[in-house]
């Protein structure tokens, strides 16, 4: 299962605070935590784990902190050998605040991952030519993923796009996405259509019509809700006790990736990401909370 995942790479730094701050208050209590995050690298981290065999194309800054991503990829077992160095920019930065009760609120500096442009990939074709699938989400520029997904579209790659931070998808893109991956947020702005507790297939049905071929909508504690033209498939929530929820989106990417690389998503498919994003939430941070493939077949049993 070759999953080659595009995107960002951020530095996490992280405060846990008892509640968020509010405009111009200072919150005193919190400790603090640095981890490795971004998007594309929590999904590229987490199909890792989860038994893909992967291939990261990010980009990283004059920093520090390039050389400490691209060890740590390796060490997850990513191949990095596309990986772009920006001489011009810092690795990107995310600022991000939890609370006790789990809520977050994040400000990401993107440095390098804006000049993750079409031109700037070496071996584009090459990069697209080797995946099963292929993983994206927004946090690098529209022009690049738009590119990619068309490319790879042409050459009967899957593409899952995750559109995280929530950003509007064209008609040609939109009919590019094998598998569009929303939380309730995205799927609202995306479709136009406030979401309400009954109005999930209506949503799901838009962005169908929009082009793509399955619409994955995540539902946080509530689990998820999958339609394509055959089916419907709704989960419920698996119960934990969630501490944090910080990539739990991201974990359920990577999965969904590595399941659906070479065969149709269903509902083992599925059940498969909603455990393993579950198990995430049991734990704080980005990537360190991400689950191995034998931690979800253990919580399976
Ligand atoms: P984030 O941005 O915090 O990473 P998200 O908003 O993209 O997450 P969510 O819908 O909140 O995505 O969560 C993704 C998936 O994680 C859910 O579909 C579910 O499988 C799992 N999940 C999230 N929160 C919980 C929870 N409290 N209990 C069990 N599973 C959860």
């Amino acid at each position: 299962m070759k999953v080659v995942v595009i995107g960002s790479s951020n530095i996490d730094m992280v405060a846990q605070v008892s509640h968020l701050p509010a405009p111009g208050e200072t919150v005193g209590d919190a400790n603090f935590m640095q981890s490795l995050g971004g998007k594309g690298a929590n999904q590229a981290v987490a199909a890792a784990r989860l038994g893909g065999s992967v291939t990261f194309v990010t980009s990283l800054g004059n920093d520090m902190y390039a050389d400490i991503l691209k060890n740590h990829f390796k060490k997850e077992g990513i191949t990095t050998d596309y990986i772009i160095d920006d001489v011009n920019h810092p690795t990107g930065t995310a600022l991000i605040f939890v609370a006790h009760s789990g809520e977050n609120c994040i400000a990401v500096a993107p440095g390098a991952n804006y000049s993750l442009l079409p031109g700037s990939i070496t071996h584009f074709s090459e990069v697209i030519d080797e995946a099963d699938i292929i993983v994206m989400q927004a946090e690098i520029p529209y022009e690049t993923i738009k590119k990619i997904a068309l490319s790879a579209k042409q050459k009967g790659k899957k593409v899952l796009f995750n559109p995280a931070p929530a950003c509007l998808i064209d008609e040609e893109l939109m009919k590019a996405i094998d598998i569009l991956v929303v939380n309730e947020l995205e799927a609202s702005f995306i479709s136009g259509i406030e979401y309400t507790d009954n109005n999930l297939e209506k949503i799901a049905e838009t962005l169908l019509k929009a082009g793509t071929s399955n619409v994955v909508i995540t539902l946080g504690s509530q689990g998820v809700y999958m339609k394509n033209v055959k089916e419907t498939i709704q989960l419920s929530g698996c119960k934990v006790n969630a501490i944090d929820t910080i990539a739990a989106g991201d974990t359920f990417c990577g999965a969904l990736a590595v399941v659906c690389a070479k065969k149709e998503i269903d509902q083992e498919a599925l059940n498969f990401a909603n455990t393993a994003a579950a198990i995430a939430v049991t734990r704080s941070g980005a990537q360190p909370s991400i689950p191995t493939l034998d931690e979800v077949k253990h919580f399976m049993l």
